[in-house]
């Protein structure tokens, strides 16, 4: 007899979701297990530099989870609350709203709350293990292997079912031995370098370009913030977490284009040092920013991994690649996932089969709520990805319509109606290249969005569904690459 039911590596966001959502569906019956390599006094921290992220979520996302899994989000977790997200073009004179309301977390205190009602569900814990590699039997995973961080003792542990949610740096992955069908690398230019600083400043210029309690702001900007963003976060009235993120091969075009040899950090630095509206800003030290408010990682930007199942083995959240591709938001898909994900391994082992059948539903399911729209969100991505600033904001202020605007609102590719009105005068060469790019994108994105539509029912039709996903996308990568060059 294994020693668990269901064994989650990695107890950060995705990996309590998830937790609670199997104790929710089975009515606390089954013996779940949450193993994680940070201390006790610091639960769910990515690494030694902290729980290092952008703090926003959607609310609806946190309604999802809370409406599944039962679990309610509070103060001190949520930490300040917004209406939206406003994205500028680099000329600041276009801006586009979109996510609606939402908050900003306390990311160190969150875990620290989830594992209270994890205790209060009967979930248990186990700290400072770092997880190493996957136990096999009878072809499918029975359990994970590893060592204690402080005394090196080897630790084992069996389960039914191992849910992988060890983040963006995932070791599990790679140790699979019993399936095709889930990748286990990622392309480089799928990355995004990030980093952030949490701050108090002093208020400087009033303008809301460049800080506004009320919304997340971000900076669309090629020199800035090469293949990525820059974010102003607001977490009070002047308390803010700032950063950017950049895909380092355009960072590295950027820096010859520019002379330079700049990093994420010396990007950073200079982006907070340029914000009119931030003066004097020090790193906050907030008993819950303590171990915080300053750090360096990365994160996906593509398609969530093609399977998302094996025989006793399930992935979530960024070890899955669920951030979205055109934000990098992936708090909202691993609250998404995290909550269906349980759902389905609840329902797996009372029907008493964990095999990779067993456990498709949470592909389907999945996709039908959320991974549907990544794969054509991974072309967009691209395309803007090309652009000069000059191509984003012409590009902002003339092609795109209020319907567009409300798709890209709920986080799907926009249709860009206005492309396809007869007599639009389009100016420039590049901006008409753009314009073809767009039009592109948008119908390969209906080819997509139907396809994971039809995502296979079980595993025997998921080598066609994958072969025909590659075809298209391989081609559209090379049709892409052809316009913008
Ligand atoms: C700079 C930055 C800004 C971001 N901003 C935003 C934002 O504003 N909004 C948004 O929605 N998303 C944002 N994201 C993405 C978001 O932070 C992640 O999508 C989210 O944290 C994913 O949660 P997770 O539980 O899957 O992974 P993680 O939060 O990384 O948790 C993984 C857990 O697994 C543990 N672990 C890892 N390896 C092992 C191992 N070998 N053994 C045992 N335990 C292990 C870790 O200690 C950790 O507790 C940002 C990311 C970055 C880097």
């Amino acid at each position: 007899m294994a020693d668990y039911d269901v064994i989650v590596a990695g107890g950060g966001l995705a990996g309590t979701v998830v937790a609670q959502s199997v104790a929710r569906h089975s009515g606390q019956s089954l013996r779940v297990l949450v193993v994680d390599r940070s201390p006790r006094h610091m639960p769910g921290s990515k690494n030694v530099a902290g729980w290092i992220c952008g703090d926003a979520v959607s609310r609806e996302a946190v309604d999802y989870m809370s409406e599944k899994t039962g679990v309610r989000w509070g103060s001190p977790e949520i930490e300040h609350t917004v209406k939206g997200v406003m994205a500028f073009s680099p000329d600041r004179q276009t801006s586009i709203p979109f996510d609606g309301d939402g908050y900003m977390l306390n990311r160190q205190l969150l875990p620290e709350r989830q594992n209270e009602r994890c205790a209060g569900m009967g979930i248990e814990f186990r700290f400072g293990v770092s997880l190493t590699d996957l136990l096999h039997e009878g072809g499918a995973v029975a359990g994970v292997a590893g060592a204690d961080t402080a005394t090196r003792e080897p630790f084992r542990a069996t389960a039914r079912i191992v849910v992988d949610a060890t983040g963006m740096t995932s070791m599990l992955r790679g140790r699979l031995r019993c399936t095709d069908k889930i990748e286990r690398r990622i392309d480089r230019r799928d990355v995004e370098s990030t980093g952030r600083h949490i701050m108090y400043f002093e208020q400087g210029e009033e303008d809301a370009s460049e800080f506004d309690p009320d919304y997340c702001i971000i900076h669309l900007d090629q020199d800035a913030a090469p293949g990525g963003y820059g974010w102003v976060f607001p977490k009070g009235r002047n308390k803010v977490n700032i950063g950017l993120g950049v895909e380092k091969t355009l960072l590295g075009a950027r820096n010859r284009r520019m002379g330079r040899s700049d990093g994420v950090s010396d990007l950073i630095s200079e982006y907070v040092a340029r914000n009119r509206a931030v003066r004097n800003p020090r790193l906050s030290a907030d008993p819950g920013d303590s171990s915080n408010a300053t750090g360096n990682f990365q994160v996906s930007v593509r398609r969530q991994n093609d399977c998302l199942v094996a025989g006793g083995y399930m992935l979530v959240g960024d070890s899955a690649w669920m951030p979205k591709p055109l934000d990098a938001g992936g708090i909202g898909p691993a609250l998404v996932a995290g909550a269906i994900a349980g759902r389905c391994a609840a329902r797996a082992l009372e029907a008493g089969d964990a095999s990779e059948a067993g456990l498709w539903a949470y592909n389907r399911e999945f996709v039908n709520e959320y991974g549907y729209k990544t794969a054509g969100l991974e072309l967009f991505r691209r395309l803007i990805q090309s652009l000069t600033n000059e191509q984003i904001n012409y590009g902002m202020r003339h092609f795109l319509g209020n319907l567009d605007v409300e798709s890209i609102s709920k986080g799907e590719h926009p249709d860009f109606g206005a492309l396809g009105r007869l007599g639009m005068i389009i100016r420039g060469a590049l901006n008409k290249k753009l314009a073809e790019g767009l039009r592109f994108t948008t119908r390969q994105n209906r080819w997509l969005t139907s396809h994971y539509y039809a995502y296979p029912e079980s595993p025997e039709g998921f080598a066609e569904w994958r072969a025909k996903l590659h075809g298209v996308l391989d081609e559209s990568n090379e049709r892409l690459a052809a316009f913008m060059n």
